[in-house]
C-alpha cells in the first residue's frame, strides 16, 4: 500500500542547490522531504568540485616539488603513485561527506527519501511506494555530462567526469575534448602527474573569460606541456588498436588526428530531467534545462527549479545563492531576484583564472566607456619572493571610480576574489581599496596598487603640476 507524506517542501534532489534548501528550510521549522536517487551530495561532492580540487592539489605537489630547485632546495624527481592519488582523492570525498549524509539531514529534521522521484500530477510526486504532496516543490536534479554528436563515440572507451576520478591506471595519453574550466583544470592536474595531454577545443578555450589573461593562462599551460589546440573540430573518433583511441580533426578540406589511451569529454552540460516526467506538472523545458522566471519559479507556480538543472551559470555558489533566494521566497515571500552581476566564478588551474562581474566586453556595452586599471604580479614583493610573478590584476570601474568588474590571473587567485566580491555586492568604489591598508607583502596588495593607478592620469591635472612646482621653488 502507498504512503502519503504531505510536507511544507518537497526537495529533489540533495546536490549544493537541494541540501541548501532543506537545510535553511528545517532551520526555520518547516517539514520537509528530500528525495536523493543516488549518492547524497550530488555532483559537487562525488564527482565534481571536491575530487577536482583534491587531484589538482596533488598535481601541485608535484609541481611544487619540480620548483624546489630554483629555491635551493633538492628534493629529486617526484614519483606519482596514481592509485595513492586517487585514494587520498577518496579520503578527501570521505571526510566532507557526513555534512552532507542523510543522517545529518535526518537530524536536522528533514525526511530523507531514497529513490528516484518522478511526477504523477501538477501536485504530486511519486517515489517508488511512496506519494508526496507537498505545498511547495523545489526541483534540484543538477545536470550529467553532455555527450556531443561525434560520430563513432558510442564504440569508444570515453571517460567523463563521473568515471575519471576512478581510473584504474594513469592515462599515457589523455586526450581532452573540451577546452572550458573542467576540461582544463583536468589536463594540467594530469600533465603534471605525468600523462601526456592533449586538448582539442573546437573555438576559443575560456571564451567567457578575460581574453587578455586567458592568453597567458594558455602561454603559461602550453609551458608546461599541455598541447592545447584552439579551432580543432573533431570529425570522429575510432579504436585504435587494443588500448587506444584515434581522434580525427577536421580542418577544411584536410583532416589531422591525434592518438591517444584515453579520451575525456569535458563539451558541457545536460539537465537531469528524464526520470521527471516534467510534463505532467505541466512545467516547462528544453535542452537547456526547465524554465523558470526570475524568481525560479516553473510554469507552474507551485514548483521552483534551481542549481544546474535551471539552466543558467553552474557553480555550487551559485546554486547555494539561489536556494537562499527560493527559501526567502516560500517562506517569507520576498525573495528577490538573482543578480548575476555577483556572480564570482574560478578556475581552478595554476595560476588560477578569477572573476566576477561584469566582463570588459560586458561593461563598455553597458557603460560606453570605462576605466581599466592594472597591475601585474611582477611589480609585487609577495610574488617575487614566492616566484609566482605571472599573471595580474584587472580592474574594471566607471569614469567616477565605482568598481564594476575583476579578473585576477595569479597562483590563489580565487582567494584574492573574495573582498572584490563583497566590494561588487557593495557598490564600493576604486577609493575605498585604495585608501585601505592592506598587509605586506602580501599579493592582496596588487589589487590596491591597481586602485591607486585610478589616480595617475590625474598627475597631469594642472592643479597637480602646480603643486609640484610650489613644492620645487621651496627646495
Ligand atoms: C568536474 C567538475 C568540477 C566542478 N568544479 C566546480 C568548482 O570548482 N566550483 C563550483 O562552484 N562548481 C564546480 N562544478 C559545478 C558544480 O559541481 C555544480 O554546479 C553543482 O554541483 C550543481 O549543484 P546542483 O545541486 O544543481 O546539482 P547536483 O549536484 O548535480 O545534484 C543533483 C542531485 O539530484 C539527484 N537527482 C537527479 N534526478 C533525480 C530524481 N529524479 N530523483 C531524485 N534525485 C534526483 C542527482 O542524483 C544528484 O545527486 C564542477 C562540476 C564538475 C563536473
Amino acid at each position: 500500500m502507498s504512503e502519503i507524506l504531505t510536507p511544507d517542501i518537497c526537495v529533489v534532489g540533495a546536490g549544493s542547490a537541494g541540501l541548501t534548501v532543506a537545510a535553511a528550510a528545517a532551520a526555520f521549522g518547516v517539514s520537509v522531504v528530500l528525495v536523493e536517487k543516488d549518492r547524497m551530495g550530488g555532483d559537487c561532492l562525488n564527482t565534481g568540485c571536491v575530487p577536482s580540487k583534491a587531484l589538482i592539489a596533488a598535481a601541485r605537489h608535484v609541481q611544487m616539488i619540480g620548483e624546489a630547485e630554483r629555491f635551493g632546495v633538492m628534493a629529486g624527481k617526484p614519483e606519482v603513485d596514481f592509485a595513492a592519488v586517487l585514494a587520498h582523492v577518496q579520503e578527501v570525498i570521505a571526510a566532507i561527506e557526513p555534512n552532507d549524509s542523510a543522517e545529518r539531514f535526518t537530524g536536522l529534521g528533514v525526511a530523507v527519501l531514497r529513490g528516484s522521484a518522478r511526477f504523477k500530477d501538477k501536485r504530486t510526486i511519486v517515489v517508488g511506494p511512496t506519494e508526496i504532496r507537498a505545498r511547495r516543490f523545489v526541483i534540484a536534479t543538477g545536470s550529467r555530462p553532455a555527450t556531443p554528436p561525434i560520430p563513432n563515440l558510442e564504440t569508444v572507451p570515453y571517460l567523463t567526469n563521473e568515471t575519471v576520478f576512478d581510473l584504474p591506471r594513469r592515462p599515457a595519453h589523455l586526450v581532452v575534448i573540451g577546452g572550458g574550466p573542467i576540461g582544463l583544470e583536468l589536463a594540467q592536474a594530469f600533465r603534471r602527474l605525468g600523462s601526456e595531454v592533449t586538448v582539442l577545443e573546437a573555438a576559443r578555450i575560456l571564451s567567457k573569460d578575460d581574453p587578455e589573461l586567458v592568453a597567458l593562462l594558455l602561454e603559461n599551460l602550453r609551458s608546461e606541456g599541455v598541447d592545447i589546440r584552439e579551432g580543432a573540430k573533431v570529425a570522429r573518433v575510432a579504436r585504435r588498436g587494443r588500448a587506444g583511441v584515434r581522434v580525427t580533426l577536421t580542418e577544411g578540406e584536410a583532416s589531422r588526428y591525434v592518438d591517444g589511451t584515453h579520451v575525456l569529454l569535458a563539451t558541457g552540460r545536460r539537465p537531469d530531467i528524464e526520470d521527471l516526467r516534467l510534463a505532467e506538472a505541466e512545467i516547462d523545458f528544453d535542452d537547456n534545462g526547465i524554465k523558470v522566471d526570475q524568481r525560479f519559479r516553473t510554469r507552474n507556480r507551485n514548483i521552483y527549479a534551481i542549481g544546474d538543472v535551471s539552466g543558467g551559470p553552474q557553480f555550487t555558489h551559485w546554486s547555494a545563492y539561489q536556494a537562499g533566494l527560493v527559501v526567502r521566497s516560500i517562506l517569507f515571500r520576498f525573495g528577490g531576484r538573482a543578480k548575476p552581476e555577483l556572480l564570482p566564478w574560478v578556475t581552478f588551474t595554476d595560476p588560477e583564472l578569477a572573476h566576477v562581474g561584469l566582463t570588459e566586453e560586458e561593461a563598455r556595452r553597458r557603460y560606453g566607456s570605462v576605466v581599466v586599471l592594472r597591475w601585474p604580479f611582477s611589480e609585487n614583493d609577495r610574488a617575487q619572493t614566492e616566484r609566482t610573478t605571472r599573471g595580474l590584476v584587472k580592474i574594471l570601474a566607471t569614469r567616477h571610480g565605482r568598481i564594476l568588474g575583476v579578473d585576477i590571473l595569479c597562483r590563489n587567485a580565487g582567494e584574492l576574489l573574495a573582498p572584490f566580491a563583497l566590494a561588487i555586492s557593495a557598490g564600493l568604489t576604486v577609493k575605498s581599496l585604495a585608501t585601505a591598508v592592506f598587509p605586506y607583502p602580501t599579493l592582496a596588495e596588487a589589487a590596491r596598487r591597481a586602485a591607486i593607478t585610478f589616480y595617475s592620469p590625474k598627475l597631469s591635472s594642472p592643479w597637480v603640476r602646480r603643486a609640484i612646482h610650489f613644492l620645487r621653488r621651496l627646495g
